[in-house]
């Protein structure tokens, strides 16, 4: 029918209802029935805004019997033990004893009986979506039904149990304080049960009929820190959210324990004393606040307990305590390890100092309950005084030891006042420090490491190689690492002092072209890196001096300047590498401040980095290349199967707090080499994709965790941040963000080709 003919047709109907007296209107969709197009058996017109279909075109597509009652007006239909019942100039549908209102009721047209399809599809069980924008209907039977959602594991994982996994996206709100999983062509079992509901949570449960969806809504008194990434899988046929563990009670127990109990693992928390001893703060990394008990009532030592999300990226909970009485709580070291969801703490005893030693600028000694050394450096003559309280000096406790090395004299004890025990170490000059703490069994063990300076940089030419030499005061934890693009070797120190600005430093030449420092941070720890960048680069070795203190870094002149050892520098091996763009196709991953879904920058960047490796000669290979849903165990057998060289899964990040920001990269113990992996390439990414720099961090998502080479997971930026949602949208980014990725990629291949 040619287009003409049909739209003089829906003007003829058009007309005729109108002198009829109707304001039914021709309606113009486009209907699916479990996915087959039917409007051509199916009439349908549009009363009072609502569609209706012809009563016995609906029965005939449901297979219902159909009951018309001339005297009453009455239509019955039936079908599966589902019984409707409408009269004419009624708008209600009665299904059992339940009455459903409509707009338009049940019509008679043209001597037809109609009825409200959404309605009437939905009493019969059926799904319907309604895509406004091309007025196409899907009616379907639901594809899986949420039978459960319950608490697991004391509350740190969610499990929704359904009948099969059906597309799925998680939403959170503003405030952090709502987490939404919207779930497709599913429908509630009439047994549902559920045990979230708490003195913090409830769940709604809303169904969005025209959507085919259906969404449990997650609501909290209080924000609930939750990542999609790592925070979502999928197992047989539950889906499970994993939610970090939340405060449940503080408490003193029958022998005069304070304990704080959280409803999982307590990670080390950080203690600190403030000068008037009867107050103390504990802050308590990844723990959430939640709806806590807090029970302290009757007790003789403690005035006064507050408790607040001190922060929420990262998560940090603090509990603040104030005692009654002079002595501090102390932490008591369970040496089990039986509750590692409860931290106690008693009131101190006396603790007794033991084993001070010196070593190569390590200062230690242990302490029988954990203890607070306040320390401080003070000048005519240089020394660094450690004031240890409530602690008394144990039978092995010299008055002094006599040291004298580059950075100290001797170390004197004594005790200071009533409840402190003082240490003196008598410096040769001022210098920084870093005071650690390690529980040991039965034991706290403290070391005051003195921080390195550098004593002296510079160079030494022979005919074959040019000598870096690196001198520091102290022993040292060190690495030294090549880039490329341009060429440098990076040497890394640990707890040293950056004052390179105070030395000579070598001239640039020969293949030094410039020398510089920069602080740096790496998992946590705060680096100095000194980097000298080549004009050329052959060969390099490495060389350390025994008592640690001397770095020496051979560069080969040429290529024929054997290195007195063989190198494992390997020419690229053109091996495959497998790129990852996470999420896909019905699981979106993360949405965005403006409603982004990940799985697009993922896919955009991703094949950004597939182009710019094949032009520079590498194997890529994508898991995905288009918007397709690839589970987690397809993407690492994938890699696994093809003896892939390398692993580098995209991702963008989101956090219920819309001004943090920034690029991380995540590797995993799976290799030896993902660390140094993950540090070339976010080397690129944090020096030139222009947002902050989150840093280099080990974690255990699928993929990294499973695949057996070098493997990292990027998160480019967050979509919970607006400017980066922007970032994220615009093929600019996608490209410099490839760019950079290649560029780490082969920086790591150029030297670590052979695996
Ligand atoms: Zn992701």
């Amino acid at each position: 029918m040619s287009l003409k003919h049909k739209f003089l047709i829906i003007f003829f109907i058009f007309i005729f209802s109108f002198i009829m007296g109707s304001t039914s209107i021709y309606a113009q969709n486009t209907i699916y029935f479990n996915g087959e197009n039917i409007s051509g058996n199916i009439s349908t017109v549009s009363v009072k805004g609502e569609l209706l279909v012809k009563a016995t075109d609906l029965a005939e597509m449901l297979n219902a019997d159909l009951k018309w009652q001339p005297a009453l007006k009455l239509l019955e239909m039936e079908a599966d033990d589902v019984k409707i019942k409408l009269m004419a100039n009624s708008s209600y549908i009665q299904i059992k004893n339940d009455a459903i209102r409509t707009k338009a009721g049940l019509q008679l047209i043209d001597n037809q009986a109609y009825l409200p399809l959404a309605k009437a599809i939905e009493a019969f069980g059926y799904l319907l979506e309604y895509q406004r924008d091309n007025e196409e209907l899907y009616i379907f039977q639901p594809e899986t039904t949420i039978s459960n959602v319950s608490w697991q594991e004391d509350g740190n994982q969610l499990q929704i149990k359904m009948d099969e996994i059906t597309p799925y996206r998680i939403l959170h709100s503003d405030d952090g304080k709502e987490l939404t999983v919207e779930i497709d062509k599913a429908e509630i079992d009439e047994e549902f049960s559920d045990n979230i509901s708490n003195n913090n949570y409830y769940l709604k449960v809303v169904n969005v009929p025209d959507k085919a969806l259906l969404r449990l809504i997650i609501r909290s008194r209080n924000s609930i820190p939750f990542k999609i990434d790592g925070g979502v899988y999928e197992k047989e046929d539950a889906l499970i959210l994993s939610f970090l563990p939340q405060l449940k009670k503080i408490y003193i127990d029958e022998d005069n324990t304070f304990a704080v109990e959280a409803t999982g693992k307590i990670p080390e928390a950080d203690i600190e004393y403030l000068s008037d001893v009867r107050k103390m703060i504990i802050d308590i990394p990844s723990i959430v606040i939640g709806e806590y008990e807090l029970d302290i009532e009757k007790n003789s030592f403690i005035k006064d307990v507050s408790v607040r999300q001190h922060n929420l990226d990262p998560v940090v909970l603090r509990i603040e305590v104030e005692t009654l009485g002079n002595k501090p709580l102390q932490p008591i070291i369970d040496p089990q390890k039986q509750k590692n969801n409860v931290l106690s703490f008693k009131e101190g005893e006396k603790t007794i100092i033991r084993d001070l030693a010196y070593n190569s600028g390590q200062l230690s000694f242990k302490s029988t309950a954990h203890i607070d050394p306040e320390a401080f450096l003070l000048s005519q003559p240089p020394r660094l005084v450690v004031n240890l309280f409530n602690a008394q000096r144990g039978d092995n406790i010299l008055d002094e030891i006599n040291v004298d090395d580059s950075q100290i004299e001797k170390i004197r004890t004594a005790r200071f006042d009533e409840k402190t025990v003082r240490l003196v170490a008598d410096l040769k000059e001022l210098t920084g420090y870093q005071i650690s703490e390690k529980q040991e069994e039965g034991y706290y063990s403290y070391i005051i490491s003195l921080q390195n300076k550098f004593s002296k940089v510079s160079t030494e030419d022979t005919a074959d190689f040019k000598n870096l030499n690196i001198a520091l005061t102290g022993s040292t934890d060190y690495e030294v690492k090549k880039f490329t693009h341009p060429h440098r070797i990076v040497i890394d120190v640990k707890n040293a002092y950056n004052n390179l600005d105070e030395l000579d430093m070598p001239a640039n030449g020969g293949l030094i072209k410039e020398i510089r420092s920069s602080n740096y941070e790496l998992e946590g720890e705060k680096v100095t890196r000194l980097v000298f960048e080549l004009d050329k680069y052959f060969s390099h070795t490495i060389k350390k001096s025994d008592d640690g203190r001397l770095i020496n870094i051979a560069l080969a002149k040429s290529a024929d300047a054997a290195p007195d050892e063989p190198m494992l520098i390997a020419a690229p091996k053109n091996n495959l590498i497998i790129i990852d763009a996470g999420h896909g196709g019905f699981d979106p991953g993360a949405i965005g401040y403006t409603g982004l879904q990940e799985k697009e920058p993922n896919l955009a960047i991703a094949k950004k980095l597939a182009e710019i490796l094949d032009n520079k000669g590498q194997k890529a290979l994508l898991t995905r290349n288009r918007d397709k849903f690839i589970s987690l165990q397809k993407r690492v057998s994938t890699a696994n199967e093809a003896d892939a060289e390398l692993f580098v899964s995209i991702h963008a990040n989101s956090i219920n707090n819309n001004t943090a920001g920034g690029v991380e990269t995540y590797y995993n113990g799976n290799n030896n080499n993902s660390r140094l992996f993950a540090e070339k390439i976010h080397d690129k990414l944090s020096r030139s994709l222009g947002i902050i720099d989150r840093g280099i961090k080990k974690d255990n998502f699928y993929v990294i965790k499973y695949t057996k080479m070098p493997s990292v997971l990027i998160e480019t930026a967050f979509l919970s941040n607006p400017r980066e949602e922007k970032l994220l949208r615009s093929p600019e980014f996608h490209s410099k963000a490839a760019a950079l990725i290649a560029d780490g990629i082969i920086d790591y291949l150029r030297e670590n080709g052979g695996r």
